[in-house]
């Protein structure tokens, strides 16, 4: 198929839409970045790349990272992992405390902010040097030596990261922590600060598009039978509160982050990448959803 005529008039019925929202400001330097930045990249697992507006310029990928450290924690562990996190979703805000309490301090799910810092917390079990060891299998993934942390972010959501801390401490207290809090909430707001450009996010995630094989390198990133459980957590995990309603109109496994990237897999087919920095209450890029209801519905490809 060829997606770029779709994705042009897709843009083009999104000319007068009302991009409603607010870029995240809990983190200060999220603050800064401009709310009409809007780019689009489509990668398909032949190699053929379709791209739109400021799809070659870094950003955030916050929340996005998680399936990433997911993946590897997935591989390290094996079954042994949901022990210490579940797979359901978990219906409210990704920062939400008040389930971690009536779960006895075991988070609904490795994509909510509970979730991954039990994650963080198993990579530094296993990992040598965690921070580096993990970039190096992100760019591995990705094929792209350049992708890097952003400390100046890590560091500025160290400042204002009161919710991430009361969730490690509470998660500690119920004995589902084992490392340094400081080590990994260290390495929790380092994983969040990764940047990536929408051509790069589509091409890092093409993996699970391929029954976990990278299509370009041919290498076996994860099993094809875990690749299925990243998707499957991504469809009904993927965002928070809305994923729900991302199924319902997008119909794509995916994953948001606060910086406004959203990337979605169409299995056998194509990655996508879309960035748009205004976010719905849900914490969702507001036009990101928007565009892919229609570019799902346009191309018909949604998994259902
Ligand atoms: N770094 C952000 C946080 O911990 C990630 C949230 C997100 O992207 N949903 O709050």
């Amino acid at each position: 198929m060829n997606y770029k005529p779709i994705i042009a008039r897709v843009v083009k019925q999104l000319e007068n839409f009302n991009n409603c929202g607010e870029v995240a400001d809990y983190i200060s330097e999220l603050r800064l970045v401009d709310p009409h930045k809007f780019g689009i990249h489509l990668t398909t697992i032949k190699n053929k790349q379709y791209s739109f507006g400021d799809a070659h310029e870094k950003f955030s990928i916050q929340s996005i990272a998680k399936v990433l450290s997911l993946v590897l924690a997935f591989k390290l562990e094996n079954n042994h992992l949901w022990k210490r996190v579940g797979v359901e979703p978990s219906g409210t805000s990704f920062n939400s405390l008040a389930q971690l309490e009536l779960d006895g301090g075991i988070p609904r799910n490795p994509l909510i902010n509970s979730g991954a810092i039990v994650i963080c917390d198993v990579l530094i079990s296993h990992l040598k040097n965690p921070k580096k060891d993990f970039i190096e299998f992100v760019r591995k993934v990705s094929g792209i030596e350049t992708i890097d942390y952003c400390p100046r972010i890590a560091e500025s959501e160290k400042l204002t990261g009161y919710r991430n801390t009361a969730l490690v401490n509470l998660m500690k207290a119920y004995n589902n922590i084992h490392n340094d809090i400081d080590e990994i909430m260290d390495f929790y707001f380092n994983l969040c600060s990764i940047e990536m450009t929408c051509q790069e996010l589509s091409q890092t995630f093409l993996f699970l598009a391929n029954h976990g094989i990278c299509p370009a390198t041919q290498e076996k990133i994860i099993s094809k039978s875990k690749s299925k459980r990243i998707n499957a957590i991504m469809q009904s995990c993927g965002f928070y509160d809305e994923a729900g309603e991302f199924a319902f109109k997008v119909g794509l496994p995916g994953k948001s982050g606060v910086g406004g990237g959203i990337v979605a897999i169409y299995p056998h087919k194509y990655s996508i990448a879309v960035w748009s920095p205004k976010l719905n209450k849900k914490g969702n890029s507001t036009k990101g959803v928007q565009f892919l209801e229609l570019f799902t519905t346009e191309t018909q490809t949604s998994i259902f």
